[in-house]
């Protein structure tokens, strides 16, 4: 367990050292709050503000643990063999002490009450600071017995996780009686970051991680600001410091003065008043200036996503990342059933609309446990179809479980990362598996389900024949599809300038499965963060393409991009684009797009 550095909590007033710490914008926005740092341990356990009015009933909750606790010290000492070793009963003993001693029995709970945390963070966050306080005693007997402190506050996390949890408030407007929270880490995994739904926290800050990691990816469909690759962060930011996300540049300003504090509030006010502007678009379809009518798909990675995207007038799911169903619990793999309920959730959620569900993408940066990866380059490794075709009876589980939900509305079926014929035909080999499987316990499904493929392997994209033969449509994973043309880690920030969508190699191979796929009369969509970039959109509708998937948040602004879009102008200007191999020439010109 790191240690937070000790630092009064809120001081009044002080006047702190500003500074300013530039990075990888991920998520829009500005956020402004204090500074909540997270070491890793702390990251298995849940985090968020409890209400006011719930705050006795969280504090009751700990104490109840630690009650709990104290019984099952007992019962241990009670049953202690008669030739048990002396030293096992004074083990017992000590932690019996602990368990009473203020610093553990009432601390945190003053820390449920002042702060609002919940019980489990209280109670880690008392334990963090008891450790840093250890780490600086001389005496080596005693600066162990931190090791004491932590087993008994394992003991009481174990209790407290099997106990019925509060829920938190949602995330609210800034309050100055309780500041808003922004993470600060060294590095938030995808499953980790999860956990952040719905708590209230306004805003992320890691010191690795690249623009189009999937922690970057589930920031922005949580749509609070966030940056990453903010090296040295996580060690020059304190605990409680007043930060200003600035999600739009990728800057984080420390300990704003308050004239920078006022401007920042300013731009939020703005932000705000163009974002409520954007919602009369919800209702409007998406038709360019000269009648093309665009297709516009959200991207989820949990069920619960399907409000927001229905909130934001999709067409439909264009991509459920459906291995978040899969991650953060401990490699144990969801049954055919709990999958079953999930995907049918969204497809009713989406009332009609179509529902594509990604395959599992398990693998790379989103390992199934985080303990387990072990390849040495997992981005080229056992990843999403190759792990599902090397396991196939998870993939089987999967696809019956997705077929079960085709009866209850539309479904389209969409596998990630093909880049062999065989993979193509071994998945659809699958598929038709799993649906004589349900055909023979009588089970209903849609039995003209479409199959998609991920286009995110250069190979693919350069043998679209193969692709468009097989499958009834295709989704370009542009993430990836950047990722391996460019041989650069999307995750790896010292490597992120080198992370270009505008590369003229990119722009040929989105062009080309745009044209295949036309060609073919099979529908193509970007499924890719390009796809939510407005700064982008001109540039794909002038490459032919008709159907976008992205995060919610971005579908009003892209729709607002489309509405004020003429093909026929930009159709030439993109030509021209597609003909140059000049990076500033095509930087230029994608710029001059949006001015037409
Ligand atoms: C992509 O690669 O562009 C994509 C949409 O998939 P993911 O980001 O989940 O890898
Ligand atoms: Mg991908």
């Amino acid at each position: 367990m790191a240690a937070e550095r000790s630092r009064p909590r809120f001081p009044a007033g002080a006047p702190m050292a500003s500074f300013t710490l530039h990075g990888i914008p991920v998520s829009r926005g500005i956020a402004i709050g204090r500074a909540h740092l997270l070491a890793p341990a702390a990251l298995d356990v849940k985090h968020y503000l409890v209400a006011e009015e719930q705050v006795e009933a969280e504090v009751a909750r700990l104490q109840q643990a630690l009650a709990a606790v104290h019984k099952e010290l007992q019962t241990l000492w009670n049953e202690l063999p008669k030739d048990a070793p002396t030293e096992l009963g004074a083990f017992i003993d000590v932690h019996a002490l602990i368990l009473s001693d203020p610093m553990i029995s009432e601390a945190p709970l003053d820390i449920i009450r002042a702060r609002h945390y919940n019980a489990e963070w209280a109670l880690l966050t008392q334990i963090d600071e008891l450790s840093a306080q250890f780490d600086e005693i001389e005496d080596l007997y005693l600066r162990e017995r931190k090791a004491d402190i932590q087993q008994v506050a394992e003991r009481v996390l174990k209790v407290l996780m099997g106990t019925e949890q509060i829920l938190p408030p949602k995330a609210g407007g800034e309050d100055e009686a309780q500041p808003q929270m922004i993470i600060v880490a060294h590095d938030i995994s995808p499953a980790d970051m999860l956990q952040f739904r719905d708590r209230s926290f306004i805003g992320f800050v890691t010191d690795v991680g690249g623009q189009n990691s999937h922690t970057a990816i589930v920031a922005r469909s949580l749509d609070i600001p966030a940056a990453v690759g903010m090296s040295g962060a996580s060690t020059l930011i304190e605990q409680d410091d007043w930060l200003i996300i600035d999600g739009d540049a990728g800057v984080v300003i420390a300990n704003p003065s308050p004239l920078v504090l006022e401007q920042y509030r300013e731009r939020q006010g703005a932000a705000a008043r163009a974002r409520k502007k954007l919602q009369k678009l919800k209702k409007t379809p998406a038709i360019t200036k000269d009648g093309v009518e665009i297709t516009l798909l959200a991207n989820i990675e949990l069920p619960d996503d399907c409000p927001a995207a229905m909130e934001a007038g999709a067409n439909g799911v264009g991509l459920f990342r459906s291995e978040f169903l899969f991650m953060g619990r401990n490699s144990k793999i969801p049954s055919e059933d709990e999958q079953f309920e999930q995907y049918k959730k969204a497809v009713v959620a989406m009332k009609g609309r179509p529902v594509t569900i990604r395959t599992l993408d398990i693998g790379a940066d989103k390992p199934l446990d985080q303990s387990e990866q072990t390849a040495l380059n997992p981005a080229l490794g056992l990843r999403a179809i190759r792990y599902c075709l090397a396991e196939p009876q998870i993939f089987l589980t999967q696809l019956r479980a997705i077929l079960r939900a085709s009866a209850f509305g539309k479904v389209r079926i969409l596998i990630p990362m093909l880049a062999h014929a065989f993979e193509i035909d071994q998945s659809l080999a699958m598929i038709a598996q799993a649906k004589a499987e349900l055909r023979e316990l009588g089970v209903k499904f849609d039995n003209d389900v479409d199959v998609g493929a991920m286009i995110e392997i250069p190979a693919a994209a350069l043998a679209l024949p193969m692709f468009v033969k097989r499958m009834d449509f295709l989704s370009i994973g542009t993430n990836d599809l950047i990722q391996y043309t460019l041989a650069i880690d999307r995750v790896d920030y010292e490597v992120a300038h080198l992370y270009n969508p505008l590369h003229p190699a990119v722009l040929q191979l989105i062009s080309m499965t745009i044209a295949a796929g036309h060609k073919a009369g099979i529908d193509v969509a970007v499924c890719g963060e390009m796809a939510g970039d407005v700064k982008l959109t001109r540039l794909l509708l002038g490459m032919g393409l008709r159907e976008f998937s992205m995060h919610p948040a971005q579908l009003l602004s892209v729709k607002q991009e489309i509405l004020n879009s003429d093909l026929a102008r930009i159709m030439p200007q993109t030509r021209k684009i597609m003909r140059s191999m000049e990076p500033n020439v095509i930087a230029d010109a994608v710029e001059q797009l949006q001015l037409m």
